[in-house]
């Protein structure tokens, strides 16, 4: 089976790549020659992984699936949310997003968090959602250099370190992307299709 993953970004695909089954074969848009900017234009985490899905499924015959995901703070209405990648401005990195977020949780006693994917995939005309979510809570203070985006002050539930002091697999094995991965890998096992 040939399918879709709607990213541009190709470690990722590798990185999905080596947990499928042998059997499928992910085309990450590279492949298939798309360069456009997918517009992420919905209010939820889920609105923008079928925004992105529909996109693709628009223009290719395949089966498609894309992800997306938002950190979510409670004490902030679920902020950054939707927004997490821009939180700080869309010229803005993720050394100013966290910087924001600390700022604005000055003086919250409730610092409790949750990282929330997405996976949305369509296959056969028929879409299909996969969550994946992390609870935890965000830290005063950065700790750790590994990893990506909030991960130096998000400290996942039942552990004493940050997301960004753990080797990627032992994040894989609990966090948010890792959960919904594996339920779109254990769905896909389970189906047969001719492409
Ligand atoms: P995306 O939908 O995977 O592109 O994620 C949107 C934004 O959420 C990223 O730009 C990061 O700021 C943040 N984010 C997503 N996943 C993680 C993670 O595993 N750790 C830390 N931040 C993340």
């Amino acid at each position: 089976m040939t399918i879709i993953f709607a990213t541009h970004n190709l470690n990722k695909t590798i990185e999905v790549q080596q947990l499928m089954p042998p059997h499928i074969k992910l085309l990450s848009l590279s492949d298939v020659q798309l360069h456009d900017d997918i517009p992420e234009t919905a209010t939820t985490i889920e609105g923008n992984a079928i925004l992105k899905t529909n996109y693709i499924k628009n223009r290719f015959d395949l089966p498609v699936f894309a992800d997306d995901t938002g950190l979510m703070v409670p004490a902030l209405n679920n902020e950054p949310g939707v927004k997490s990648a821009r939180y700080a401005g869309e010229d803005k990195n993720a050394q100013e997003n966290m910087e924001l977020l600390l700022k604005r949780l000055e003086g919250h006693d409730d610092r409790s968090a949750y990282f929330k994917t997405v996976i949305s995939l369509n296959i056969n005309n028929t879409q299909h959602l996969f969550e994946g979510v992390c609870k935890g809570s965000i830290l005063n203070a950065p700790e750790g250099t590994q990893g990506f985006g909030y991960d130096p002050i998000f400290k996942p539930q039942g552990y004493d370190i940050s997301f960004a002091q753990m080797e990627m697999a032992e994040k894989s094995a609990i966090s948010h992307r890792g959960k919904a991965l594996n339920k779109l890998i254990h769905f896909l096992n389970g189906i047969n299709i001719d492409n």
